[in-house]
């Protein structure tokens, strides 16, 4: 990309020297609880369990209070999460606006939210044991709604190949399965990911999308709290660690465990799941 074309107006460092602003109110989201979030997780039953094979996708369900943990098993391995809601997939994770309030990667005590019209969250991460990593001195964080989920669309254009293992067409073979339908009748529902203990950012010189090896090791997880009931789907990307490739088979992958709980904890019978978006949808008219 041709990049200056334009010489600086003399007032350039003047324009540029400008305070950075949050743009929104964060402080104004619905407040992390910990103590409440805690106390659940403190008493856990298992429900049910999946095993994510490596370079394929699997659904499962949450049901709303439940709690989903996502597990490294046998070695470093990223997967890309879709969510959505049970009773009707037009509501789902919205990465966008999930950066846009909480930051370029997620960690405890923030919310993954859904599209509009609903927009909610969907999902509150309660616990994750990577949160040590924050961000390195590449700018590299972890659990990413930055990116999206490799997809064999961008990998035709950029190697003139048919891959067929991509996140993308893992997820739609998940979904379909669970519909019961084709996977290019179900593909338009998979939407951009969660990039669950994948390490990505952004290059300092040119602010490209880069991904290095992610730091996650069999027993770490990421714990999300359902806030409604949730379908969810994950793939184990063809890029394993992510360290070096993705879609191809070049690159060791591995298992991802995926453990629903509900939760016995007293807290629970006071608990219920929040309402989809007040806003009116008249805009304006
Ligand atoms: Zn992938």
């Amino acid at each position: 990309m041709q990049k200056h074309a334009h010489t600086e107006p003399s007032d350039a460092k003047e324009r540029r020297s400008k305070p950075a602003i949050i743009s929104y109110g964060v402080n104004q989201l619905p407040r992390y609880d910990r103590a409440f979030y805690d106390a659940v997780l403190a008493e856990l039953v298992p429900v049910h369990s999946v095993t994510v094979p490596p370079r394929d996708a699997k659904t499962f369900e949450v049901p709303a209070g439940h709690v989903v943990r996502i597990s490294s098993v046998d070695g470093p391995q990223v997967g890309d999460l879709n969510l959505w809601n049970m009773h009707n997939l037009e509501e789902r994770f919205f990465s966008g606006k999930t950066r846009q309030l909480h930051a370029t990667h997620v960690s405890t005590g923030d919310r993954l939210w859904s599209n509009m019209p609903y927009l909610r969250p969907l999902a509150t991460i309660v616990c994750d044991t990577l949160d040590w990593y924050g961000f390195d001195e590449d700018g590299g964080g972890i659990h990413d709604v930055i990116g999206t989920r490799c997809d064999p669309y961008t990998n035709h254009v950029l190697n003139g190949v048919d891959y067929h293992f991509c996140c993308h067409s893992n997820l739609s073979r998940a979904l379909a399965d669970h519909l019961n339908l084709k996977p290019q009748d179900v593909e338009h529902h998979i939407h951009d990911v969660l990039n669950v203990f994948m390490c990505t950012g952004f290059t300092r010189d040119t602010q490209q999308y880069f991904m290095k090896a992610s730091p996650v090791r069999p027993g770490d997880y990421l714990e999300l709290f359902a806030e409604t009931d949730l379908l969810g789907a994950l793939s184990a990307c063809p890029g394993g660690d992510c360290g070096s490739s993705h879609s191809d088979d070049s690159t060791p992958c591995y298992p991802l465990q995926v453990d629903v709980y509900r939760s016995n904890a007293s807290v629970m019978q006071e608990w219920s799941e929040g309402a989809v978006n007040g806003y009116s949808r008249t805009h304006g008219r």
